[in-house]
C-alpha cells in the first residue's frame, strides 16, 4: 500500500489589503468551505473544482494508495495571514505529518503567494518546515495557483510544483489530477531534474487573461498532460499586488536531465520576456466605461469590471466609484456587485423589503481614497446569502455569503442597483445576482467587481467587456505603485506611455505597512 498525506493551506496575500487573515478566516466558510480536518478533507471537497478534489479524485481510482488526510483551508484573498493564524495551521500540516506513521509521499494543495507576518515566502516556510521533519528524499508534490510568486526556496523543497494553466481557473481539479501523476512518477523513483525562471517584470491581473494574447499563446506552449517519464512544465503569471521580493511571474521545469529542464525553462521565459510589451493594460476610467455601456445599441448586456475592486485579489469589495459613475451618468437598467458592507446589508434586513434607507454605503476600510456612496436607497430584495454557484469555476460549491439585499439607488434620474452583501466573494458567479432574483442577461449594463474570473460565467451573456479603473486595493497600473521590497530592476508591467491615455480621476490606493 502506498501512503500519501494531503493536506490544503491557500491563501493570496495582497499587502496593500485592508484587512488581515485571522485563523477565523480560514475556519469559516465563504466561497468555498471552511477548515476541514481529517476525512472532511476528502468528503468536504469532493465535486468541487479545487485542486485537493482533483487529486483525490485521481488517487481514488488506485486501489494500491491509501490517503491520509490532515487539512484543507483557505481564507479569502486579503492582506497578511497573522502569525497566529500561519503558526496554527502550520502544526496541524506538521503535527499530522508526524503523525501519520510510515509514508511514502506528501501531496500539498496551495496557493504560492502566502505573506505571513513574519514571512514573505509563507509556502516556502511551510516546506522547509516539512523537509526538516520528513528529510529530503520523500516525494512531495505541490499544486499552486496561476498567480503564485513562485520562489527558489519552494522550487527546491518541493519535489515538483504544478500550477493551474487557465485564468478564469477552470483548471483547478485538473490541476490537482496532474500533482497525482506527478507524485506517481515520484514514487517510481523518475529522476527529477529541476529548473526555475523568474521574470524582470511584473504583468498587472487584467493583463492575465488566458482567452486572449498573449497569455492564450504562452499557455498553448506547455505540454498538455505530464509525458510518460515525468517530463513537465508550468508557468505561473505571479500576483503583483503583493509587495515582496519574489513577486512576478515565472516558470518551472521538470526534466529527465538539468540541461533538458534549463532548456524548456529558458524557452518559455524567452517567450514571456518577449510579450512584455503585449501585456494590454489599458483601463478605461469609470465615467467612460458607463458613457460606452450606454451607447451600446445592443439587447445584451455591456460588463463593465470593476478590477481593482476584484475581492478575490484581496481588494475590499466596498469601493464605490463604478457605482457613482453609473448614477452620475444616469445609467439605465444597470446593476453592480457585489459591494460589501454588512452593516447596511443587516439594516436592509431589518427594514424589509420595500424600507427606504438613508445611508454611507461602503468605502468603510480606511485605506485612502476609497469613501462611501451617501444616498437614500430603497430595498428590492433580500437573502441570506445561501446559495448554489451555477458557474463553472464554483460549480459544487454552496456559497454562505450572509445576509444579503438589492438597494435601489433613489433621487436620481438613474435607474441603478446594487447587491450588497456581508462577505467578500468576488463576482464571478451568476448566480450571484439570479438567487435574489435579478437576471444579469436583462440587464443593460452590469458591473462585477471582478477582474478577470467573471469572464468565465459572463462573456457568454455580454455585449462586450469594459475594464474600468475606479479605486481599490487590486492595482492593475503598476507604474503607480510604491513598491520597497521588489528584486532589484524589476520592471512594473507595461508602461503607462505605451498605452492609449485615458485619464485617470481615481488615484490608486497607496499606503505605508
Ligand atoms: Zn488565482
Amino acid at each position: 500500500m502506498t501512503r500519501i498525506v494531503v493536506a490544503g493551506f491557500q491563501h493570496e496575500t495582497n499587502t496593500f489589503g485592508a484587512t488581515k487573515a485571522r485563523y477565523a478566516d480560514f475556519e469559516e466558510a465563504d466561497a468555498w468551505p471552511g477548515l476541514l480536518r481529517g476525512e472532511e478533507v476528502v468528503s468536504g471537497t469532493a465535486g468541487i473544482n479545487l485542486p485537493m478534489a482533483g487529486f483525490v479524485a485521481a488517487a481514488g481510482s488506485d486501489p494500491a494508495v491509501e490517503l491520509v488526510p490532515v487539512v484543507w483551508c483557505s481564507a479569502e484573498p486579503s492582506s497578511y495571514v497573522t502569525d497566529e493564524a500561519f503558526e496554527r495551521i502550520a502544526s496541524m500540516i506538521l503535527d499530522g505529518v508526524r503523525g501519520a506513521g510510515a509514508i511514502d509521499g506528501i501531496y500539498l494543495d496551495l496557493h504560492g503567494a502566502m505573506v505571513s507576518e513574519s514571512f514573505q515566502d509563507g509556502e516556502g516556510e511551510l516546506l522547509d518546515r516539512i523537509r526538516t521533519v520528513v528529510g529530503g528524499g520523500l516525494p512531495i508534490a505541490v499544486s499552486l495557483d496561476l498567480h503564485a510568486n513562485v520562489t527558489e526556496r519552494m522550487v527546491r523543497q518541493a519535489t515538483s510544483l504544478t500550477i493551474f494553466r487557465t485564468y478564469p481557473h477552470l483548471d483547478m481539479a485538473e490541476t490537482g489530477g496532474r500533482a497525482y501523476t506527478m507524485l506517481r512518477h515520484h514514487l517510481a523513483g523518475v529522476p527529477v531534474f529541476k529548473a526555475f525562471r523568474q521574470a524582470p517584470f511584473l504583468i498587472p491581473l487584467s493583463a492575465q487573461y488566458t482567452g486572449a494574447s498573449p497569455c492564450r499563446e504562452l499557455y498553448g506552449m506547455l505540454p498538455r498532460s505530464v509525458s510518460l517519464d515525468g517530463r513537465a512544465a508550468d508557468i505561473a503569471t505571479g500576483f503583483p499586488a503583493a509587495d515582496i521580493f519574489d513577486a512576478g511571474p515565472s516558470v518551472v521545469s521538470y526534466a529527465l536531465t538539468q540541461d533538458e529542464a534549463d532548456r524548456q525553462a529558458e524557452r518559455l521565459m524567452t517567450a514571456i520576456e518577449a510579450a512584455e510589451a503585449a501585456f494590454d493594460s489599458a483601463l478605461m476610467s469609470p465615467a467612460e466605461a458607463v458613457r460606452t455601456a450606454m451607447s451600446s445599441s445592443s439587447n445584451k448586456p455591456v460588463i463593465i469590471a470593476d478590477v481593482q475592486d476584484n475581492p478575490g485579489a484581496g481588494a475590499t469589495s466596498d469601493s464605490t466609484g463604478l457605482l457613482a459613475a453609473m448614477v452620475d451618468g444616469g445609467a439605465q437598467g444597470a446593476v453592480l456587485a457585489l459591494l460589501n458592507d454588512p452593516e447596511i446589508a443587516e439594516q436592509a434586513h431589518g427594514l424589509g423589503i420595500g424600507g427606504v434607507l438613508n445611508a454611507a454605503l461602503g468605502g468603510k476600510s480606511g485605506l485612502e481614497g476609497i469613501g462611501p456612496f451617501e444616498g437614500r436607497f430603497r430595498v428590492e430584495a433580500l437573502s441570506d446569502g445561501r446559495f448554489p454557484f451555477t458557474g463553472a469555476m464554483y460549480a459544487g460549491n454552496v456559497a454562505a455569503l450572509g445576509p444579503t439585499a438589492v438597494l435601489r439607488v433613489l433621487d436620481s434620474d438613474a435607474d441603478v442597483r446594487v447587491i450588497v452583501g456581508s462577505k467578500r466573494c468576488q463576482c464571478l458567479d451568476q448566480a450571484i445576482f439570479t438567487h435574489i432574483g435579478i437576471d444579469p442577461a436583462q440587464e443593460s449594463i452590469v458591473g462585477v467587481k471582478s477582474t478577470v474570473h467573471f469572464r468565465a460565467d459572463f462573456e457568454p451573456i455580454a455585449h462586450r467587456v469594459l475594464n474600468a479603473e475606479a479605486p481599490g486595493a487590486n492595482p492593475c497600473r503598476l507604474d503607480r505603485v510604491d513598491y520597497t521590497r521588489l528584486r532589484p530592476s524589476v520592471r512594473l508591467g507595461p508602461s503607462a506611455n505605451l498605452l492609449p491615455t485615458v485619464p485617470s480621476r481615481s488615484a490608486l490606493t497607496k499606503r505605508t505597512y
